[in-house]
């Protein structure tokens, strides 16, 4: 494709503008392989409640390139979504949960933990989808309340009616949902009521925005969101706490659910499972 300046001259890609599209497609072409040869993998940020006790986690997909190093979700989610790529890489991201939820069933320090998912509205409204969620997860014969999917309210305002309908036959069998990323969008805290959800994920650019000031206006907008969640009777987590001035005041305006940089990274799963240990919080004598 060429670009038009003006006039009849026409201006053929700039290095720069080839590379960037060179990049996508070889990208494009290394996550087709990357399923088969086992590149990905999930991430567990700890989630912790008002206690400062972790109650759960959000799995989030990680990308070991071959070559490249770094490459985000932010690089390949939308590849995967525009390819449709995330439709079967959603499905094993729902594999690896109902596994890890298995597993974690054994143990009393892990057996009440949650575990939250991502779903791309291109998986979320495939043909099939809610069948198939829902046969994996009775398959796997684990307790459905422990998965949590999130869901971005740009989704849900794709097709309201749709959404609505496939979230009332998953909540059906117990899997529980989450508004992420909420207050970016275009919805309103009125949706909000209207919508099965149970939890509610503040998006995190309100504290980014909010920085070090007291006073900054995000404050207002953050107290407002926890307040209707609260008289909702949902869950509220804030995303990307990253100091703990931002923890402090969200405890004081009731929230209660916290994740961020400044409690715990994302972790590789041993790392994860480290820090549920008992040994970790408590010195053992043993
Ligand atoms: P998200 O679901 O909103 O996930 C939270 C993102 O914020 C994660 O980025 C996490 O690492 C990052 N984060 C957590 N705490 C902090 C903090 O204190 N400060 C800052 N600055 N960032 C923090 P990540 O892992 O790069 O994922 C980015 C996005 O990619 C996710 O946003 C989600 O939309 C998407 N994604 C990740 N995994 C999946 C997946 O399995 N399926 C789908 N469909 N999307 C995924
Ligand atoms: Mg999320
Ligand atoms: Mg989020
Ligand atoms: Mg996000």
């Amino acid at each position: 494709e060429a670009k038009v300046t003006g006039g009849n001259r026409i201006c053929l890609f700039t290095p720069k503008m080839q590379q960037r599209v060179e990049r996508r497609y070889s990208l494009e072409a290394d996550l087709r392989e990357a399923l088969a040869q086992q590149q990905l993998s999930l991430v567990f940020q700890p989630q912790l409640n008002a206690g400062g006790r972790i109650t759960g986690s959000e799995a989030l997909l990680r990308w070991q390139h071959p070559v490249q190093l770094n490459i985000t979700p932010a690089d390949f989610i939308p590849i995967a979504e525009e390819t449709g790529l995330i439709v079967p890489i959603g499905y094993w991201v729902i594999e690896q949960a109902c596994i890890q939820l298995k597993l974690w069933e054994k143990s009393a320090q892990t057996s009440a933990l949650t575990l939250s998912i991502n779903v791309s509205a291109r998986q979320f409204y495939q043909p099939g989808f809610t069948g198939e969620l829902i046969r994996r997860v009775q398959e796997s014969k684990i307790d459905p309340s422990l998965l949590i999917l999130e869901l971005t309210e740009s989704l849900v305002l794709e097709d309201l009616e749709d959404a609505q309908a496939r979230m009332q036959r998953i909540r059906a069998i117990g899997i529980r949902f989450a508004m992420d990323d909420f207050g970016t969008g275009y919805s309103s805290l009125a949706y909000l009521a209207e919508l099965p959800f149970d939890e509610v994920k503040i998006d995190q650019s309100f504290l980014r925005d909010a920085g070090d000031k007291v006073d900054a206006r995000e404050w207002i907008i953050i107290e407002a969101i926890i307040g209707i969640a609260n008289q909702l009777q949902m869950q509220v987590i804030a995303e990307g706490i990253e100091i703990e001035s931002h923890y402090l005041r969200l405890l004081e305006y009731g929230c209660n659910g916290f994740q961020g940089y400044y409690f715990s990274h994302p972790l590789p799963l041993n790392e994860f499972e480290r820090l549920l240990l008992p040994a970790y919080s408590h010195e053992s004598v043993y």
